[in-house]
């Protein structure tokens, strides 16, 4: 009976235009608004979400940092939301995909994450930093998950990217994580279930990370400026950091893959060929297919992936972002309005 009460004070405040609490982005450089918002009423294919929780991702900082551009702010972040539709009650997750043309070539290609019209949630469409959002249906996925909210949250941007960029290693045994952070937390439990290798590098003298990254069962972990004990099959850097190209170059075999995994990257220093010789490739991973997020989502319980978070309350959402760029948490942060 609760519930359906519930459902009704929703539709209630809806009808009457009633006001939901948002953090927004208004400027490059400035902390985000707690700001009071109308709540937002949903188009034709939109539904109306309650936002459950929201993990924080890399890309909020690059954001705000305008290392990624914002086209027009004012916009409330938010790219990896556990929801539930309002009035019925569906648990829906939101990624960063949020629209995609369908007709452009990399649409009709098979390749929307590459649209040339995409529109992201969290930059172009409003997020899930807020107590509502609205999304297009045809890009949420269902979660029938037993996790909790807070726990399936950091899935949806840290494990869904994560596991495209690990679909570009191939059939790779020893790969490598450079950066130990929400992705490759995640990503190490799904290729210790398959049954590969996982080497973690991190800053130089983290320990508390590399010993996090030994307990989920990675084989080896150290510095980023060592080279591992064999050399690896492949590579994905997560870590925003050029320099991290060349040295994960040295780490791979003749013919391995280093794959960039972040949308930002400091510039990448000049290296000698013979590093990329012997048929080596670096390559970057961009967005995600909503193909990648139903087949990451069914393997997630598979693996039995257990996600470490940190929640905050909403309009705590400049704190977990600073804990984030100070490395001051292990997995992921996540806002819980
Ligand atoms: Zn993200
Ligand atoms: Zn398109």
């Amino acid at each position: 009976m609760v519930a359906a009460v519930q459902v009704r004070n929703d539709l209630w405040m809806t009808a009457s235009g009633a006001s939901m609490r948002a953090m927004v982005f208004e400027r490059v450089g400035a902390p985000l608004v707690p700001m009071t918002r109308p709540i937002p009423v949903a188009g034709p294919g939109q539904l109306l979400l309650r936002v459950h929780a929201c993990a924080v991702c890399r890309t909020d900082l690059h954001l705000i940092d305008g290392e990624v551009e914002i086209a027009e702010p004012p916009r409330i972040f938010g790219h990896q939301v556990v929801a539930s539709t309002v009035p019925d009650g569906r648990r829906v997750g939101v990624p960063w995909l949020g629209w995609t043309c369908g007709e452009c070539y990399q649409c009709l290609a098979g390749r929307e994450n590459l649209c040339v019209r995409a529109r992201f949630t969290g930059c172009d469409i409003d997020g899930g930093y807020a107590e509502y959002m609205v999304a297009d249906e045809r890009f949420c996925f269902a979660l029938p998950g037993e996790q909790s909210d807070e726990q399936t949250a950091p899935l949806l941007c840290a494990g869904l990217i994560g596991y495209r960029a690990l679909g570009m290693c191939g059939e790779a045994q020893r790969i490598g994580f450079y950066g130990f952070g929400a992705a490759a937390h995640i990503l190490t439990q799904v290729v210790r279930w398959q049954g590969r290798e996982v080497y973690a590098f991190t800053r130089p003298g983290d320990e508390t990370t590399q010993g996090s990254a030994r307990e989920l069962g990675a084989v080896w972990a150290g510095s980023s400026e060592d080279l591992p004990p064999q050399a690896l099959d492949a590579a994905i850097i997560f870590a925003p950091v050029g320099p991290l190209v060349p040295a994960a170059l040295r780490a791979v075999r003749p013919g391995g893959v280093v794959v960039c995994g972040g949308i930002h990257m400091s510039d990448i220093p000049s290296f000698p060929y013979e590093i990329l010789w012997g048929e080596r490739s670096v390559r970057s991973v961009a967005n995600l297919t909503r193909a990648d997020g139903s087949e990451f989502l069914a393997l997630a319980p598979r693996a039995d992936v257990q996600t470490q978070i940190s929640t905050y309350p909403l309009e705590a959402a400049n704190e977990a972002l600073e804990d984030l760029r100070h490395g001051r948490f292990e997995g992921s942060a996540v806002l819980v309005p």
